[in-house]
């Protein structure tokens, strides 16, 4: 007899994020949903000083709302010579209101006269799965490289246009969405996430 797929919600409306997780996903006893199966859980403030926090802030509330085991994920990047600046601010670090340009341009005009050398830095993903109980489980994942002397490419989101992977001369969004995808913070993240699955599935049965 068939046993019935584990329930598991992601929690982002990111439908890019959505298909990253599908395929994360594939081949294991899982039924996957999303926030859009659950229009009434409200959306959750991102207000933790660490990528951790944020993580499981989101998941352990999505799923003590919803009765299932939810997976949430946080990330951003950190510029070695802004003391690991933006983080958790990511996604407003030029304002509330702030598009992916003006928070690129900032981060360049506050390494402006940095030499190469010295522009390290780091895109970080966290994700968490927390049970409707909260008892929660974590993976991390990192893509180092360099931020650039100037936007370069069209492609991605966020802060790709200004940061070079290390190994590449490419902008991320100057790289084919593909090979992104395989270099990603998150896909490290996603890697390393798949190896502790099944572990805390299993242990949340006992
Ligand atoms: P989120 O936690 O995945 O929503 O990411 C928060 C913010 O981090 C985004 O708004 C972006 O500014 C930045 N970020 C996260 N992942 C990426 C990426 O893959 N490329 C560029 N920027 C990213």
């Amino acid at each position: 007899m068939a046993t019935e797929k584990t329930e598991m919600i992601l929690g982002t409306r990111n439908h890019g994020k959505i298909a990253e997780f599908r395929s994360l996903f594939k081949g294991m006893h899982i039924k996957l949903l999303s926030f859009y199966d659950f229009p009434e859980v409200p959306p959750v403030v991102e207000d933790g000083k660490t990528f951790q926090q944020n993580a499981a802030k989101k998941a352990k509330s999505i799923a003590k709302a919803t009765g299932r085991i939810a997976v949430s994920d946080d990330s951003g990047l950190e510029v070695d010579f802004l003391d690991a600046v933006p983080g958790v601010y990511s996604a407003r670090f030029a304002g509330e209101k702030a598009t992916d340009r003006d928070n690129a341009r900032k981060v360049l005009k506050m390494l402006d006269g940095v030499p190469w050398d010295k522009r390290t830095a780091r895109f970080v993903c966290v994700i968490c799965a927390s049970t409707s109980r909260g008892k929660t489980v974590y993976a991390e994942g990192t893509c180092t490289g360099k931020i650039s002397f100037e936007m370069r490419g069209s492609h991605g989101f966020g802060y790709d246009p200004i940061f070079i992977p290390d190994g590449y001369q490419l902008t991320m969004a100057e790289m084919e969405p593909e090979l992104k995808n395989k270099i990603s913070h998150r896909a490290d993240a996603m890697k390393n996430f798949r190896k502790v699955l099944k572990g805390f599935l299993d242990s949340r049965k006992k």
